[in-house]
């Protein structure tokens, strides 16, 4: 029996569902029943009947689907596949920014602890973070972790007061617009396409800013042939399926996610098989990390 097969068999006997990010292995996507972006993922979640979810992505995706559905058991294939920028909040920064600002609503991208969202009256993704800022009633927004994703909301809703965290993303982070520009010379006629964790000089030069999935939108939908991603290379595998003919660059090499890649075929059939690598959430920080969620979820639809 191939590896595939054991992992269908197993996913069977389990009633499990597999839930993959688009940052991960493309072997891993393929073998997954449903493969999105955050806020796709976490939707999905709790749509589901399943008893088992296996989340092939990082801790904070995990925990936020054991969040949302305490009922099911949820499994990450590599315990050690975290995300950096979900520990970039300093609790005592959000104290401070709440004493400074009392009516500041404290927005939290997804891409952060339980325990960060906690503190937070609403968490959103990069796919619902301009219009959620829109439509919350404060006017001081703490926008926590992650400082590009924040700066891009604030020019995006130039009515709100934004105060900004200092986390990023290591891998978008480093994509600066010197490489960019080197990289439209090579493929003049390709667009670029950016996601909103890239810092702001990146973003000023992009022809289309958006989360995973609308990038994958976009491209699909385009007359244009070819396109420079700024984004995790794991977008490929689905950029190319749905985009067959196309052409797809990076910006610069390694534009990885080496935490999103420790998630293997092979770890996903050992959590199911061994049932390692469970996601445990005491009670009380469950209830308090979901107002949050659900909130998002809510200002969403
Ligand atoms: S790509 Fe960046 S933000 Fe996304 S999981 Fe990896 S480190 Fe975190």
């Amino acid at each position: 029996m191939s590896l595939t097969e054991e992992i269908q068999k197993l996913k069977k006997e389990k009633d499990a569902v597999i839930l993959a990010h688009y940052y991960v292995p493309g072997e891993v996507q393929d073998i997954a029943d449903y493969v999105g972006d955050s806020f796709y993922l976490s939707k999905i979640a709790t749509e589901l009947e399943h008893k088992v979810i296996v989340f092939a992505g990082v801790e904070f995706m995990g925990e936020s689907a054991k969040i949302l559905n305490p009922q099911k058991r949820v499994f990450m294939p590599d315990a050690t596949a975290d995300c950096p920028m979900a520990h970039m909040v300093d609790v005592k920064r959000i104290q401070e920014v709440r004493e400074q600002y009392p009516d500041a609503a404290v927005v939290c991208y997804i891409n952060s602890t339980a325990e960060t969202k906690t503190y937070s009256d609403v968490c959103v993704t990069s796919s619902n973070a301009v219009k959620i800022v829109k439509n919350l009633p404060n006017h001081d927004i703490f926008f926590i972790p992650d400082q590009h994703l924040g700066s891009y909301v604030a020019e995006q809703v130039p009515e709100k007061h934004m105060i900004l965290n200092d986390g990023y993303c290591p891998r978008h982070h480093v994509i600066t617009a010197e490489q960019v520009k080197d990289a439209k010379a090579a493929h003049p006629d390709a667009l670029f396409l950016a996601h909103p964790e890239c810092p702001k000089e990146v973003l000023d030069i992009a022809d289309y800013i958006g989360s995973t999935s609308g990038i994958i939108q976009y491209a699909a939908e385009q007359d244009a042939k070819e396109y420079i991603i700024g984004t995790v290379e794991g977008v490929f595998h689905e950029l190319k399926k749905r985009c067959p003919g196309k052409q797809f660059y990076t910006v610069k090499q390694d534009q990885i996610c080496v935490n999103m890649m420790k998630v293997t075929l092979e770890k996903v059939k050992k959590c199911l098989e061994e049932e390692c690598n469970e996601v445990f959430i005491s009670e009380e920080l469950r209830r308090k990390a979901m107002a949050p969620l659900t909130r998002m979820l809510e200002m969403a639809k």
